[in-house]
């Protein structure tokens, strides 16, 4: 089997983060309900991922997927593949947990649905908070973020950050909190280069972690009139050819190359191999800028329906969106005895 070797690079609090890891978000499905359909592949996925080689899981107490994510690495670690502190696990802290004290409740149900002790990552998922009834109920990200000091403090968690924060957000309570956030989870792909988050956080010791990496170029994620690159795009298709390498491959190590790590999740057992076979080459200077032209602030990852609630990081559209009923009530979809 092949065995990788993926880099590290280090946080601010001294640990290692793999540069690449493996996502676990399933989506929703055309009825905007939670879809587990690919669950089984995922956990084959995620398991054969930690065979060859993959130590960073990226998951979330949305996704619902926890209790499965936690018996793979289990069951990784009792067939001696891995060592448990040889493996990064990142969860996330969900809308309805934002009162300082939840934090904790929120991350010791993490814990005990993915049967481990502690956490190498906990992360505010979105700076807005919001009751479970889709209500905002305007709670300042500076008291969660003191749940979070509080967690890490009693040895819960090894590492705390923050997710789609942006510049002003993460300025404020840099000004106003005692931990830095180790990490700072965004959506970063050839379309959203986000140039001045990246740099904001490179300068304060934040380690950026892209999410959607691949943005709209692979088809799940493609939207009607959503710009190139895709995988077909003839100038991405030449510059992997010159190393041997796929369009996603070439992508994967632009962000690597910015000193970002990638999250991508893929349930297909040689899609795994293939996103984290990105560390025998590397982009010439002249590649490097050209890639970079696909900048254009495009977003793939837009939740305008929560674009009036308190503290959402992105710019507003014009539009007037309802919530999903999944992301809005709790009780929804797929694994309903979830807490
Ligand atoms: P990705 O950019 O990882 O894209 C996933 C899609 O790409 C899937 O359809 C997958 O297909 C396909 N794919 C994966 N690898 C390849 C490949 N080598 N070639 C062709 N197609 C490929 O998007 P995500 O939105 O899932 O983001 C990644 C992770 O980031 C999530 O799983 C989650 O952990 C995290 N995330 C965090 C968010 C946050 O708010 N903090 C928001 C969104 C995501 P298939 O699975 O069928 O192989």
């Amino acid at each position: 089997m092949a065995q990788l070797n993926i880099p590290t690079i280090k946080l601010n609090n001294g640990r290692d983060i793999p540069t690449v890891g493996y996502g676990t978000w399933l989506g929703l499905n055309e009825k905007s309900v939670f879809d587990t359909t690919d669950l089984p592949k995922m956990v084959d996925a995620l398991s054969y991922a930690i065979d060859i080689g993959y130590r960073h899981i990226d998951t979330a107490h949305l996704y619902r997927v926890e209790p499965e994510v936690g018996e793979v690495i289990n069951k990784k670690i009792k067939e001696g593949v891995v060592k448990r502190e040889e493996l990064f696990v990142t969860t996330k802290v969900w809308h309805h947990y934002h009162r300082e004290a939840d934090v904790e409740v929120s991350v010791r149900a993490s814990l005990r649905r993915m049967n481990l002790e502690y956490l190498d990552l906990v992360l505010m998922h979105w700076p807005m908070s919001i009751s479970q009834d889709g209500v905002d109920e305007k709670i300042d990200y500076l008291e969660t973020w003191r749940g979070f000091e509080s967690v890490l403090q009693k040895g819960l968690v090894k590492a705390i950050g923050v997710s789609n924060f942006n510049v002003e957000q993460l300025k404020r309570l840099l000004a106003n909190s005692k931990v830095v956030p180790a990490s700072n989870q965004v959506e970063i792909n050839l379309n959203l280069g986000q140039k001045e988050l990246v740099d904001y956080c490179q300068a304060n010791n934040i380690v950026v972690v892209a999410y959607s990496p691949f943005g709209t170029m692979v088809p799940s994620r493609a939207q009607p009139n959503s710009p190139e690159p895709k995988l077909n795009n003839p100038t991405l298709v030449a510059i992997g050819k010159k190393y041997g390498k796929t369009v996603t491959q070439v992508t994967l190590r632009y962000l690597y190359q910015r000193g970002i790590v990638s999250i991508p999740k893929t349930v297909t057992r040689t899609r795994v191999l293939e996103n984290a076979s990105i560390f025998d080459f590397a982009l010439d200077n002249e590649d490097v800028r050209t890639i970079a032209q696909f900048d254009n602030g495009y977003r793939t990852v837009v939740p305008a329906f929560w674009q009036d609630f308190t503290n959402y990081p992105f710019e507003k559209r014009p539009v007037k969106l309802e919530i999903p009923l999944a992301l809005k009530s709790w009780k929804n979809g797929a694994n309903l005895d979830i807490d």
